[in-house]
């Protein structure tokens, strides 16, 4: 089999060929039909995150080992299963929910696994979809994508269950009140879609970028924010009737949280997904005083990735720009990324 593989922290992924796996147990071995380039890559690529303040979370020190092949948004055909993967056969299509645990601690009993102190993701701690096969350890990480186009659903496995995760922590009151969606990248018109697709009441979309406003503006958004205008907080707090009840912050800079701060209503909640970096200071009595909620949200469980295909089944996939590109070219893809000039999504087809 081949994969492109980090080596080196920041350089180019190199070309590997290795004897193509046999599947032992529970395994199934994958064809990879179609894999996304998701920006958390270049994290993974980079080899750390941002802290602010000059401080750096180095992915080596969460037990990220190099050579490692990246991809952890991939659809594939199942060519052979192991003995003991029940449910699952050779010409199977499916989507791979990459967020794997241990499976044996109680956080994934619970269906957790996202959560599990000893993650295996797929294309960060174990191998991942930049390849021409994958290995995926047993089949309840498998989903059937039913019609919906390899290419489209792909990105369903981070993108998707990430704002499907996010949204589904605003509660009922996403089909009560406008939900502030900071953030018009591919993750934002992704939320939005999602949003639209939950039933929820309106969104307002903030963006410092008026070319991603247009664009959330014509996916639906009720009205779009410029979150470089002074007064950013007083138009949301406008918009929102005094505060809003629930921000989705997909940047997760300092300017971004803060601004999302800035916006709560007493009881609202702050959901931040974005890993841009940074820090922020809070005046403890403002938790009380306002009643606010900060709360982090990472990926989705196994019963949010099966949710959310149900409602993507139901409601047809985001109709998101998907750009296509042979597995060979994933340097160039990663390059394109990083310049920030991607609208929607790259996938890789290494089996087209
Ligand atoms: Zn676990
Ligand atoms: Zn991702």
């Amino acid at each position: 089999m081949k994969s492109y593989d980090v080596c080196e922290c920041g350089a180019p992924l190199r070309l590997i060929e290795r004897p193509t796996p046999k599947p032992a147990g529970t395994e199934i071995l994958l064809k990879v039909i179609a894999a996304g380039v998701c920006h958390s890559d270049l994290h993974i690529w980079d080899g750390y995150y941002d802290l602010g303040g000059g401080k750096r979370l180095k992915l080596s020190d969460r037990g990220v080992k190099l050579p490692l092949t990246m991809g952890h948004e991939n659809v594939g055909e199942v060519v052979a299963v192991g003995p003991d993967a029940v449910g699952v056969k050779i010409g199977d299509r499916r989507l791979v929910h990459p967020w794997l645990g241990c499976g044996e601690c109680a956080v994934c009993r619970r269906g957790d696994e996202q959560l599990c102190r000893t993650p295996f993701s797929i294309g960060v701690f174990r191998s991942g979809g930049y390849a021409d096969h994958l290995l995926v350890p047993h089949p309840r990480y498998l989903f059937d994508i039913g019609n919906i186009a390899p290419e489209r659903a792909a990105p369903l496995a981070c993108s998707g269950i990430t704002t499907y995760g996010a949204l589904k922590k605003v509660g009922p009151v996403l089909q009560e009140e406008p939900v502030v969606i900071i953030g018009a990248g591919g993750l934002g018109l992704m939320c939005l879609a999602l949003h639209k697709a939950m039933g929820g009441k309106g969104a307002i979309v903030v963006d410092i970028d008026p070319v991603k406003r247009a664009a959330a503006k014509k996916a639906g958004a009720m009205m779009t924010i410029d979150s470089n205008a002074p007064d950013a907080a007083k138009q949301i707090t406008e918009a929102t009737n005094g505060g809003a009840e629930a921000v989705i912050d997909l940047v997760g800079a300092s300017r971004t949280v803060q601004l999302g701060l800035d916006s709560l209503r007493k009881g609202g909640k702050l959901i931040i997904v974005g890993l841009f970096g940074g820090d922020i200071t809070v005046p403890t009595p403002s938790f009380p005083l306002r009643a606010i909620s900060i709360q982090g949200s990472y990926v989705g469980s196994l019963t949010e990735m099966a949710e959310l295909l149900d409602l993507v089944r139901r409601k047809g996939a985001p109709d998101l720009p998907v750009g296509k590109r042979p597995l060979a070219a994933v340097n160039d893809a990663l390059e394109e990324l990083k310049s920030g000039k991607v609208v929607g999504r790259l996938v890789l087809m290494p089996a087209e």
